[in-house]
């Protein structure tokens, strides 16, 4: 089973995204996540994509089709992938249905008053990749592995607002792409990530 999670950026997609790829035994693929362990470990990839990155704006094609092609080609993929913030633009979503067939595109929908909101209380930790809300942080420290948690540059104002516009520009328009394949489910992502995860599983255990 291939699928794909669309949605704004801070509308939950990364924890839905593990939380279902966890259930059906799929790879869980987080572009975004590849590429901040390329940063981390400041490879050659990683300080191309950092500026961009930290700018709200996407990394080339070019580069994002060959990680995600070679990462499909892992021993964990066998029964499957979760995509998670790939494909953000039309030629990524055209390329990835020349090499793989999705299944199904969960479009997880936030209004953007709200994704402001929700990622200016977003909270990461280098030490263990996690991102948790403020409310849940006690003393600054993570509340998985203990180690300080920042804000990402990525997820400040600023910036969230550029990668709403950048969304709204270029991976908003893949819903209707999905929509028109007959492979789009959207669900209301403006609930509890409980809510959200029953009614993704429902569409999915209706595929199956
Ligand atoms: P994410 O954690 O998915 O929001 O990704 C963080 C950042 O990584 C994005 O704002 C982009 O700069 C970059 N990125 C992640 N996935 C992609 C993609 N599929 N295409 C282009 N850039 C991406």
């Amino acid at each position: 089973m291939i699928l794909v999670f669309l949605g704004p950026p801070g509308a939950g997609k990364g924890t839905q995204a593990q939380r279902v790829a966890n259930k059906y035994v799929l790879a869980h693929i987080s572009t975004g996540d590849m590429l901040r362990k390329e940063v981390r470990e400041g490879t050659e990839l990683g300080q191309k994509a950092r500026a961009i990155m930290d700018a709200g704006e996407l990394v080339s094609d070019e580069i994002i089709l060959a990680m995600v092609k070679n990462r499909l080609s892992e021993p964990d993929c066998k029964n499957g992938a979760l995509f998670d913030g790939f494909p953000r633009t039309h030629a990524q979503a055209e390329a990835l249905s020349a090499f793989a067939n999705v299944d199904l595109a969960v479009n997880i929908d936030v209004p953007s008053h709200r994704i402001v909101e929700r990622m200016s209380q977003r909270r990461f930790c280098p030490a263990c990749g996690c991102t948790t809300r403020v409310k849940e942080i006690i003393s600054g420290a993570c509340p998985k592995c203990g180690k300080p948690v920042i804000q990402r540059d990525d997820d400040k104002e600023a910036t969230v607002l550029n990668r709403l516009e950048v969304y709204e520009a270029q991976t908003k328009p893949l819903i209707e792409f999905y929509e028109r394949a007959g492979k789009l489910l959207t669900v209301d992502g403006d609930r509890d990530v409980g809510a959200v995860f029953e009614s993704v599983v429902h569409a999915l255990d209706g595929l199956a």
